[in-house]
């Protein structure tokens, strides 16, 4: 048997969508399951929709979501020669032929077939005609379609289909301006890459019947094909971004791991028992097309969430802390003036959900602080508080080892000795240190942010709130 090839074509007319990517998925799972190739192929044929910026986001994405390719990235605008050539072996053969129908009368034609309640299709008019006799006449070249018979396929994942060829027509397979057209190239495309099976979005599902007699009229048996069903929103309507992120960069923007995106859109449609956490080893290891569900899938952001905080925990914490840098330089802060950002993904990993939201609760440990929360002062900076500030930053200053644990014992004793909870010592910590009442373990805090600077913000906090009655100060 021939090696296993799958490809995924996009067509570059805007950025890398959460469908796109569940079909790139697929095709990248089934390869890799197989042991098979992997094509990347750009559809820019249409040029005026096709642009770089959507070219390089498609390829960022499927980057970062670590697909990667075996061979291309292919562009079908620099095959034009070989498409050309293809059509000049069809229409030599006569089994497409150049059609010089007006506008106006195929839209006559349209109206007549809409009028007598038929389906509109082309009539087949320029069939026999010469073209001799239509020198310097604009045309478009058509592919014979077979009259007879029908056209049937058993699909990987919509099981047996077929249609008969008197509903399909002779459909356009180059432009009147030269180009060819998409149901055409991707035939030459698939046949010359040598796809044995093609995986894509549902919305093919009735080219597939005309591509089929094409790869016939070429000679060709056509691959194996699987068309998915589509994602819906949570209400139910076709997703759009109505319902939120829907390109991969905005997830990444928004804060989720390409390992928590993959499990989420793996199990978008397909399943393996009830097993919900897929690395990417185990998804290559189960991927079977079988399982693929026919009905559409809902998109569900929680359950994305929720793989989100399963994969910032469970990663080696440098992995994540690589992605983690990426978000601060986001919001400016320079990851180089603070903590390993591996430590703080260990810290923090229990208490976010994404990645976006861990960079700014734990911005404060690179920069300087920005104020201190209203609400937060209001609530723990009471009469007292500021003794009890000095009482730690004595303590502090005192020298316990710079651990999580000592600190944490040290403070312990603090409390027990002034005979106050350890909420009272914790709560104004955490505001002095980080400007709002909610973080990790006070030890966590002040091992995250480093002696010096622990204390000095003690310090600043102190003259903060001295004599304010507990009001809101600037660090
Ligand atoms: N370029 C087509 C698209 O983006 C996909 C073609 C195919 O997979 O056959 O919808």
């Amino acid at each position: 048997m021939d090696t296993i090839k799958t490809r995924f074509a996009p067509s570059p007319t805007g950025y890398l969508h959460v469908g796109g990517a569940r079909t790139a998925l697929y095709s990248w799972l089934y390869a890799r399951h197989l042991g098979g190739r992997f094509v990347l192929r750009i559809e820019d044929t249409d040029r005026e929709r096709s642009t770089q910026p959507a070219i390089d986001a498609i390829l960022e994405s499927m980057q970062w979501l670590g697909l990667g390719w075996d061979e291309g990235p292919f562009y079908q605008t620099r095959r034009m020669d070989r498409y050309r050539e293809v059509i000049d072996g069809l229409l030599e053969k006569g089994l497409a032929y150049k059609c010089f129908c007006s506008k106006e009368r195929l839209e006559r034609m349209r109206e007549g077939q809409m009028r007598e309640g038929v389906k509109p299709r082309y009539d087949g008019h320029c069939r026999n005609e010469d073209p001799a006799t239509h020198q310097g006449e604009p045309y478009v070249v058509r592919f014979r379609n077979p009259d007879r018979g029908v056209v049937a396929f058993d699909d990987l994942i919509k099981g047996h289909i077929e249609i008969s060829n008197t509903e399909l027509d002779d459909f356009v397979i180059q432009r009147s301006d030269g180009t060819p057209t998409y149901n055409f190239c991707v035939v030459v495309d698939d046949l010359d890459m040598g796809i044995t099976h093609v995986i894509r979005g549902d919305d093919h599902v009735a080219n597939t019947p005309r591509q089929i007699n094409l790869y016939r009229a070429l000679g060709a048996t056509p691959p194996v094909f699987g068309h998915l069903a589509m994602i819906l929103g949570d209400d139910g309507a076709k997703l759009s971004k109505r319902h939120g992120a829907v390109s991969v960069m905005q997830y990444r923007e928004d804060g989720y791991l390409p390992e928590a995106l993959l499990n989420y859109l793996v199990r978008l449609g397909w399943s393996h028992g009830d097993q919900e956490i897929f690395s990417v080893e185990e998804m290559v290891a189960l991927f079977d097309p079988a399982q693929i569900s026919r009905g559409a899938s809902s998109f569900n952001t929680s359950k994305l969430k929720w793989l989100n905080q399963h994969y910032m925990k469970s990663l080696p914490a440098g992995q994540v802390g690589k992605e983690l840098a990426w978000h601060l330089g986001r919001l400016g802060v320079d990851p180089a003036t603070g903590p390993e950002p591996a430590r703080v993904v260990k810290a923090y990993a229990e208490r976010t959900h994404t990645l976006k939201e861990m960079a700014e609760r734990c911005r404060c440990y690179y920069e300087p602080l920005n104020g201190y929360d209203e609400a937060a002062v209001r609530k723990w900076i009471k009469p007292g508080a500021v003794e009890i500030l000095k009482s730690a930053l004595e303590l502090l200053g005192a020298g316990p080892a710079w651990e999580a644990a000592e600190l944490d014992a040290a403070l312990a004793g603090l409390a027990g000795r002034l005979g106050v909870g350890m909420g009272k010592i914790g709560q104004p910590l955490r505001i002095a240190l980080t400007g709002a009442a909610a973080s990790p373990g006070i030890g966590d805090t002040l091992a995250l942010l480093g002696r010096e600077e622990s204390l000095r913000r003690i310090g600043s906090a102190i003259s903060a709130f001295a004599g304010q009655g507990g009001s809101h100060g600037q660090d």
